[in-house]
């Protein structure tokens, strides 16, 4: 089948509308964020024994913050100076026009919502947010805010650097990044919504995702089990390529905003 054949297929299931899109690192790639696994992602320049278990993470976090002080200033930074890319802004026009119901992304960087688009459920939080670990309350940073944070935090002395990092909330509790970390439970109640929404979409849009993070991952097969509809967007096949319709080999700010093209 020629090229323009399959794009015109997929768009047949995408416009029947009810669509849902499941996102992960892979599509913020474009934006500048190396995907944690790769040469040069966060993974490599940090070991995860150390610094990608809550265990490990929360004691460092708690008793040698000093030590943690470049990996949390690096993966900030790096989100903090990114911007949505085409992939982004093509995803966020499709919920415009009344096809998207929802985006279910695993990814914490923000650049959806910065691209426009307003319904999102984030299985893995957002790093502007902030939240107490003892009340609960909840705060979200603009970028400015968390920039200059990060600054403060570079030139910060050695005693200043927890406050810093998990700063006070108003009763007393320290205040901690809103994000899942390893060994964490996802929020149930945005993964309920997440559920419903895949089990009753049409199709599900796989962007990014490498379908080896639970349980995330679990979603393409509810999917295929309702009878929906899979296209998947990777630049090589995933764990989940055997269950889509199709995967279109590629970078997904290449390929999205043809393949969203209305004729
Ligand atoms: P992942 O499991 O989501 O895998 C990334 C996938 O993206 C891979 O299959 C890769 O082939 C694909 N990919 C690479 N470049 C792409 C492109 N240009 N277009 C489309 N697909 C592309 O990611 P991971 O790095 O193993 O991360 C695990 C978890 O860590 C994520 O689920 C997320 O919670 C978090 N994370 C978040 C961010 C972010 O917020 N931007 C970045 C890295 C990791
Ligand atoms: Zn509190």
């Amino acid at each position: 089948m020629k090229i323009e054949d399959i794009y015109n297929r997929m768009r047949e299931i995408i416009y029947k509308g009810n669509v849902v899109a499941l996102t992960g690192a892979g599509i913020s790639k474009e934006s500048g964020i190396p995907t944690f696994r790769e040469r040069g992602g966060l993974w490599d320049r940090y070991d995860p024994s150390i610094y990608g278990s809550i265990v490990g993470l929360s004691s460092l976090f708690l008793f040698k913050p000093h030590r943690i002080r470049d990996f949390i200033v690096d993966i900030y930074e790096e989100i903090i100076s990114a911007t949505p890319n085409p992939a982004h802004f093509a995803l966020a026009k499709l919920e415009e026009e009344g096809e998207i119901v929802r985006i279910v992304t695993q990814n914490i960087d923000n650049l959806h919502q910065e691209a426009g688009s307003k319904r999102v459920y984030e299985l893995h939080g957002n790093i502007y947010v902030e939240k107490c670990i003892r009340c609960g309350k909840r705060y979200k940073h603009t970028k400015e805010e968390l920039k200059a944070i990060m600054d403060s935090l570079k030139s910060a002395s050695r005693h200043e650097i927890l406050s810093k990092m998990l700063p006070r909330c108003k009763c007393g509790g320290r205040m901690r990044p809103d994000v899942v970390l390893f060994g964490e439970s996802l929020p149930q109640k945005e993964f309920e919504e997440a559920y419903n929404e895949v089990r009753n979409c049409k199709s599900l849009l796989l962007v990014g995702t490498s379908g080896v993070v639970y349980p995330a991952a679990s979603l393409p097969y509810l999917a295929k089990e309702v009878g929906a509809a899979i296209i998947e967007i990777s630049p090589e096949p995933t764990a989940l390529s055997s269950l889509a319709e199709h995967t279109i080999i590629g970078k997904a700010g290449n390929i999205l905003p043809k393949l969203l093209r209305r004729k």
